[in-house]
């Protein structure tokens, strides 16, 4: 998600460019899937270069953690990050790099990606345990079964394993004699 600020690097501090409905592919992961991205960004110009703040909305592959299903999810990020230039708009002269070995640049041809920066905020913003839907069932873990197809009252007569029947039994059966 490229942008040339070689006209807003010239004007003055607090112009800005604003990109509403912006929609494209964007690598968000070394090397491989590619994923639809929505969202509107503003660039603002700074005393020491260019804020991005974009609103973006990301399709993203996920696998269920219950049931294990893959499926796609939408996932919104907010961003916000501070663009040092590295070469001087005026004498075209190659300016310091900054203090922060971390802090995004703007490239010698006046560009600006905010793809390194979707990408970082998607690895935050993922989820540890992403649901299908927020009541899966998941999986029977007696016979692995995914619940969602089931029927309402899988269940096995009795445990697999004969350690757990007689616990079972007492669970369930408590004022049994
Ligand atoms: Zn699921
Ligand atoms: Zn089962």
């Amino acid at each position: 998600m490229e942008f040339n600020v070689a006209q807003l690097l010239q004007e003055s501090t607090g112009a800005t460019r604003r990109y509403e409905g912006l929609r494209e592919e964007v690598a968000v992961i070394d090397g491989g899937e590619q994923v639809p991205v929505e969202g509107d960004v503003t660039l603002t110009r700074t005393p020491g270069g260019v804020l991005a703040a974009a609103r973006l909305q990301l399709l993203v592959g996920e696998d269920c953690a219950r049931c294990l299903t893959p499926f796609e999810a939408p996932l919104r990020v907010t961003i916000e990050e501070i663009y040092h230039p590295t070469i001087d708009i005026v004498n075209g002269q190659r300016l310091p790099a900054p203090e922060d070995p971390e802090a995004f640049l703007i490239d010698e041809h006046h560009i600006l990606d905010l793809t390194e920066p979707i990408r970082q905020y998607r690895l935050m913003a993922g989820s540890l345990a992403p649901l299908c839907r927020p009541d899966c069932r998941g999986l029977c873990a007696v016979c692995g079964a995914d619940l969602n197809d089931s029927a309402e009252q899988h269940q096995h007569e009795r445990p697999i394993d004969a350690r757990w029947s007689a616990l079972n039994e007492l669970q369930t059966q408590p004022s049994k004699e």
